[in-house]
């Protein structure tokens, strides 16, 4: 079959029929409903190492890892202590406490630019805190965001977003009044000249530029040489701050993140980083920050305000800790060989049946784009043949391979990926191409 049915998942089937009576679409995240592949969602009942058993206890390898955090693998030992110890002394505590500054140490000792960072829930607020931070500094109200960029949740950012705003092929939200995006110039990925045209016109209104450090969220689109370089020129040029969001791309393409691998650029860092994912180790922890001299606008010492009764709980920031812990410089060749391995066998597979296709990358991450020729922004991505990737996502379903159910997504790998998961991937992929080809 081209989609795998509910009969292949009966218990799944069951959970998500009971979750649509009582969550919109039997899904808290878009995202995991399945909508662009079709069929059912898997309802994940366990998870260690590189695998997911689902609530039929059907085992897959996972290629999703949580989309980004699970770096270590899920249920990693180390983490698991910590969480218990951690969880053992209470849960929340609404007062400081060192779990959160032996965090926002290791975040800022692994990101050379960072002086402070403020600690907070999710990539969404890390972001939204960001901007208004941004705005706050500059006294200025536009940003300018890249097409197929995705930010997380925001209002002002949800314009031409990619994630799950580009698998369900929506416009842009409903919701966001268009007071929200007035102030928002959506421009397009690894375009220079239309950047500094967009500065040239407007440069005095425009309080910073937010892009991905490398983008993940329409597939895998790393920056173009000397693209992220420009938007550090041509932002300083005209008194606006860039914002790197890494809130994927941050411990996971090295130790520190993208901007260890590229910079330092010539011009000087990103005024400000976002991140989330790895930094909470699966659990809600995520970050923004930057300069002190930056970071002082923020209250309580200065008057952007920015709050939250769960920012640097002490069971999330103990997870994340010890995740980042795990992060050692040895894991990063190890991923990317694990990696090299997944998309070489699946680019052969699909040559042999004759697929069009591109695998690009940032560090270890990569996606494979369904069309023969490079994808280097967000029209480029959308003109792909996602039923294909809808056939080969099924079939490996099927051969027990977990996928992310897009193809605007990145796939991931963790260092708990050993031989017996790669081989199991590995042997799944040439009747995954059969019915990529099928279509
Ligand atoms: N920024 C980027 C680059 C992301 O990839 C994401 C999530 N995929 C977010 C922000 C939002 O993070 P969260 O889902 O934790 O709100």
């Amino acid at each position: 079959p081209a989609t795998s049915t509910s009969s292949d998942a009966p218990a799944s089937a069951a959970l998500l029929e009971r979750a649509t009576r009582v969550i919109p679409g039997g899904v808290n995240s878009p995202v995991r409903a399945f909508r662009a592949v079709g069929g059912t969602p898997r309802f994940v009942a366990e998870a260690k190492g590189p695998w997911l058993t689902d609530a039929d206890g059907r085992r897959y390898v996972d290629l999703l890892c949580s989309w980004g955090p699970m770096i270590l693998g899920h249920a990693h030992p180390d983490v698991l202590e910590a969480v218990r110890t951690a969880a053992a002394r209470g849960f929340s505590f609404g007062t400081p406490s060192e779990n959160e500054v032996l965090l926002a140490e290791e975040i800022v000792r692994r990101v050379e630019p960072l002086e402070q960072v403020r600690l907070v829930s999710s990539g969404t607020e890390a972001t939204m805190s960001a901007v208004r931070l941004a705005r706050g500094v500059t006294g200025r109200a536009v940003i300018v965001k890249f097409a197929g960029c995705y930010h997380g949740h925001v209002d002002a950012l949800l314009a031409a977003a990619g994630s799950g705003v580009a698998t369900l092929a929506l416009p842009d939200s409903a919701g966001v009044p268009a007071e929200m995006t007035a102030d928002t110039i959506v421009l397009p990925y690894n375009d220079v000249a239309t950047l500094e045209a967009t500065f040239a016109a407007r440069g005095s209104e425009i309080a910073a530029v937010i892009t991905e450090a490398a983008a993940g969220n329409m597939g895998v689109v790393p920056p173009a040489p000397g693209f992220n370089e420009a938007l550090r020129r041509v932002t300083r040029i005209h008194g606006a701050l860039l914002i790197s969001d890494e809130v994927m791309t941050g411990f996971r393409c090295s130790p520190s993140g993208w901007y260890g691998l590229e910079g330092p650029y010539a011009g000087g860092a990103p005024d400000l980083f976002t991140f989330g994912k790895v930094m909470g180790g699966g659990f809600p922890a995520a970050a923004f920050g930057g300069t002190a001299k930056v970071m002082a606008h923020l209250a309580p010492t200065g008057p952007v305000y920015q709050a939250g009764t769960l920012s640097g709980n002490p069971v999330a920031t103990a997870a994340g800790l010890a995740t980042l812990k795990g992060c050692t410089d040895d894991l990063y060749p190890r991923l990317e060989a694990t990696a090299r391995t997944i998309a070489d066998a699946a680019s052969a597979a699909l040559s042999a049946e004759g697929v069009a296709h591109t695998v690009q990358w940032a560090g270890s991450m990569f996606s494979v784009f369904f069309r023969d020729q490079p994808v280097t922004n967000y029209d480029e991505a959308r003109d792909q043949d996602t039923t294909a990737y809808g056939r080969f996502f099924h079939s490996m379903l099927e051969s027990g391979v977990h996928l992310p159910p897009s193809a605007f997504e990145a796939w991931f790998v963790s260092g708990a990926h050993d031989d017996e998961a790669v081989s199991q991937v590995v042997d799944a992929l040439p009747a995954a191409a059969r019915a990529a080809a099928s279509g």
